[in-house]
């Protein structure tokens, strides 16, 4: 009998390590389903709770009631009348403590009952409370004392139920970890991303910068470039002002503001080759004032400065447009004359005589006994009388204009082929 009971004990050990291997197997192998839903009806139903809190005090109680029974004992009358309210996962775990304190020899009905007490509170719990080795404890209990009844069939399903549970756990503290690690990881993913963002950004900031400074650069050398532009441009007006001035300096009489005699001699050579190219006419007009000595002698060499000016001017506006007159002298002018026939220069030379001896003696003394007579003696050549060249022409006109002086003064003489 007793050699027939301890097969039949090796028989069970032997079926629940078979179990434990499938069940491991199919942990490893992610399966989802070891036992069926009939397995466990109320552990489904309590899938759905939260997870309850324990207290320190019976959570060290139920590690007492493991190893030393009486002490375990008295501290459990003292938590029962303390007065303290315990929830629903205390409640199983004290039905525990009392089923190991009742775990001895012959007690195992006392155990079986604590421990289905504890069971029936299931439905109450959450899945993942209960498959935690301090709730699934009392199913490997109730193994233990059923086997020890003798009940191998109820010891195997207890068995095989905690573990179900056991598996159920690792499985969960496995999905813990790896959840645990997923956020690290996702933590660390983000943390680079971040830093590659700012990376990024600090790279976008750099190009952006330094586009703006190229920029800036840009701004800074085409302003450059047109102030230098600019001030060239200005050098370059200023320069061709003052060459202007120059030429135009060299070419007048500071006094007069007429041409000068170098300008007067550098145009009369075009005026002649034209008149002669052309056939056209052309005369030459000289004029000399009267005894300007004695003008200068009797008034003073700044009155002669301003009969000269006189002079110039009531000349000038007499003559005509297109004439060329100009002071080749100190108190010597002379005038080309284009398209003007000898007698149409005799008029002009007639009219300039007439207006300066009008004109000019009243505006250089308002007191009658210094007045002082300005006249002029003008001597006129046609080309038709002169072909040869300009000097030629212009020293007829002084020919004649000496004659004027040789009659008498104040007077216009014309330059006759007979006078050569
Ligand atoms: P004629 O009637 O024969 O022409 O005699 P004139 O006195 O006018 O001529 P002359 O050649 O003897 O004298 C000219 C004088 O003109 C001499 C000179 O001092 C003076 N003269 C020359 N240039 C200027 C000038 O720019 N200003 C002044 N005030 N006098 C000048
Ligand atoms: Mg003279
Ligand atoms: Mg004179």
């Amino acid at each position: 009998m007793y050699r027939y009971s301890s097969i039949r004990s090796y028989l069970i050990s032997c079926s629940l390590m078979l179990f434990s291997f499938q069940v491991f197997a199919d942990e490893a192998s992610n399966s989802q389903q070891v036992f069926t839903s009939a397995d466990s009806p109320q552990i489904s139903l309590a899938q759905s709770t939260k997870v309850m809190v324990i207290s320190g005090a019976v959570f060290s109680l139920k590690t007492l009631s493991e190893h030393d029974k009486s002490a375990a004992q008295i501290q459990l009358l003292e938590i029962q009348s303390s007065g303290v309210t315990f929830n629903i996962a205390e409640q199983y775990l004290l039905n525990v403590i009392r089923a190991n304190i009742s775990n001895t020899e012959g007690q195992e009905h006392k155990v079986i009952n604590w421990l289905n007490k504890a069971i029936s509170l299931e439905p109450s719990l959450a899945k993942k409370q209960l498959d935690s080795p301090l709730f699934a404890d009392a199913y490997l209990l109730l193994s233990t004392v059923y086997q020890r009844q003798g009940q191998d069939k109820l010891a195997f399903d207890n068995k095989k139920k905690y573990i179900k549970k056991y598996f159920s756990h690792l499985k969960q503290q496995k999905e813990l970890r790896v959840k645990r690690l997923n956020e690290i990881y996702n933590i660390e993913k983000k943390h680079e991303e971040n830093e590659l963002l700012a990376q990024n950004n600090e790279i976008k900031q750099y190009a952006l910068s330094r586009a703006e400074s190229d920029r800036t650069q840009q701004h800074i050398h085409i302003a450059i470039f047109i102030i230098a532009v600019s001030v060239f441009f200005l050098l370059l007006v200023r320069q061709f002002k003052i060459r202007r001035a120059l030429k135009l300096l060299a070419k007048t009489d500071s006094l007069t503001q007429l041409p000068n005699r170098r300008s007067f001699f550098s145009c009369g050579d075009t005026y002649m080759s034209k008149a002669l190219s052309s056939d056209k006419e052309l005369s030459i007009l000289m004029l000399d004032i009267d005894d300007f000595k004695t003008i200068n002698d009797n008034l003073g060499h700044d009155a002669g400065d301003s009969v000269i000016c006189n002079v110039a001017t009531l000349a000038a506006e007499t003559m005509r447009s297109r004439d060329f007159f100009a002071r080749i002298g100190g108190e010597e002018f002379a005038a080309i004359l284009p398209d003007a026939t000898i007698e149409q220069a005799r008029s002009i030379a007639e009219h300039i005589r007439e207006k300066i001896q009008d004109n000019a003696s009243a505006n250089i003394s308002d007191n009658e006994n210094h007045k002082q007579t300005v006249t002029v003696s003008i001597g006129i050549a046609s080309i038709r009388d002169v072909k040869k060249d300009f000097d030629s022409l212009l020293h007829a006109a002084d020919l004649a204009m000496y004659q004027a002086k040789i009659k008498g003064c104040n007077q216009v003489y014309s330059f006759t082929k007979a006078e050569k």
